[in-house]
């Protein structure tokens, strides 16, 4: 027999975050709990008064609770198909997917009102990836509101994130299947189970349909390329010719194979094994265009600072480099830092380059990532398109 769900009170004061709907409780705000909870268990968050606030997943750590409801509801069958089914109507109704594209992000943890979790839909497979105990102990149940709103999927794979440990990533229906993947029409080699976070930067899709737009004609360097995205939409757009560069091997391997699926003219197109910043700082360049997208920086508040000094001087030798009149697409998927910190490490490295740089796009993660407008530090993704004088 299951007990009672653990309640959690918070001390006065402390609950308005919890009223505005930010799904967080820190372990600060606590002042009693009925019974300690275990990691993972679902528990009821009550105000001062006793009056309910949200229901969520404990876990040990400075975030205690996530709330997955703002109402008093049983964590059972039903409420995880009601969770993925509003998830899954916005993603039909209010992302506006072209055709052309069968890769997208079903569920994104706190834009969807669930925290620790992550859905990607790789055509008729998709990716579960709990990033809590909470979210990787529900996974069948997770599985089982996936197969009955999505009724085409074929294979539904569990890759827990690389801290939770405790199972072993495994297929929760079918088995590994091959999909063609597509994103613009592009074709993708995706391998869910060996790539890096459920197989693809689903997340790039839009800036890289405008890096298309912008390619034509162009010279571009894609430095930290992974599968080759923007590489690949470059050349559909009419790059004359692209270096795709990344530190691994696994990465680049990727990229020529998606550059074979799609008979890209091989001429254009060249890999390149280096360390980004050493090959932009070294390397005589004639880029139109240089993509720097590098991986997050800073993945706690921590490591804030030496996460800007990163983005000041990769973006500083990029500046230095470029062609009189070229654009650098530079982003940061860091969520510790934000958007107008990240303005100021560009900026940083305009003024040590000493070129006069203009912001001509400011871009950011897709609708099918999106950021409830109470959990600001779900807007991870932020980027610029700059003009170098
Ligand atoms: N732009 C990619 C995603 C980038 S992920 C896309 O559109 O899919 C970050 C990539 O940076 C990884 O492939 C990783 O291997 C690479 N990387 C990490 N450190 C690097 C470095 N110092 N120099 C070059 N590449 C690096």
């Amino acid at each position: 027999m299951s007990r009672e769900t653990p309640i959690i009170q918070i001390k006065e004061g402390k609950e308005s975050s919890l009223r505005r709907f930010h799904p967080w409780v820190f372990s600060g705000a606590i002042s009693g709990v009925t019974e300690m909870p275990q990691n993972g268990e679902w528990v009821k968050v009550v105000d001062s008064k006793r009056k309910f606030l949200g229901a969520g997943h404990y876990q040990e750590g400075s975030i205690s609770v996530r709330i997955l409801s703002f109402q008093d509801l049983p964590c059972d069958d039903d409420f995880w198909k009601m969770k993925l089914a509003n998830a899954w109507k916005v993603r039909q109704t209010g992302i506006g997917l072209s055709p052309d594209t069968n890769m997208f992000r079903w569920v994104h943890g706190e834009g969807d009102g669930l925290p620790g979790l992550i859905i990607d839909v790789y055509d008729t497979v998709v990716v579960i990836q709990p990033h809590t105990l909470g979210m990787e102990q529900n996974a069948e149940h997770i599985a089982k509101a996936v197969e009955s709103v999505f009724a085409g999927v074929k294979a539904i794979y569990l890759k827990p994130s690389e801290k939770q440990l405790s199972s072993p990533p495994r297929y929760l229906k079918g088995e590994k299947v091959n999909v063609e993947c597509k994103e613009h029409g592009i074709r993708y080699a995706v391998d869910w189970e060996t790539g890096q976070k459920t197989g693809f930067f689903i997340d790039q899709r839009e800036n890289r349909k405008l890096l298309g737009t912008l390619a034509n004609g162009k010279k571009i360097l894609n430095t930290f390329c992974y599968s080759g995205g923007f590489s690949l939409t470059a050349l559909q757009g009419g790059a004359i010719h692209v270096d795709s560069l990344d530190s691994s091997q696994q990465a680049l391997d990727l990229t020529l194979q998606n550059v074979e699926l799609n008979k890209v003219d091989k001429a254009k197109h060249q890999v390149i094994k280096a360390d980004a910043v050493e090959y932009i700082k070294t390397v005589a360049t004639d880029y139109d265009i240089i993509v720097l997208d590098p991986p997050a920086f800073a993945k706690h508040l921590s490591a804030r600072h030496k996460a800007v000094q990163g983005y000041r001087k990769i973006n500083e030798a990029a500046i230095r480099k470029i062609k009189p009149g070229g654009l650098i697409f530079t982003f940061s998927c860091s969520q510790a830092i934000d958007k107008e910190t990240f303005k100021g490490a560009v900026m940083a490295a305009a003024i040590d380059a000493r070129r006069p740089v203009r912001i001509l796009h400011q871009l950011h993660q897709p609708a099918d990532h999106p950021v409830s407008l109470f959990h600001a530090e779900g807007e991870y993704l932020k980027g610029l398109v700059i003009e170098v004088q």
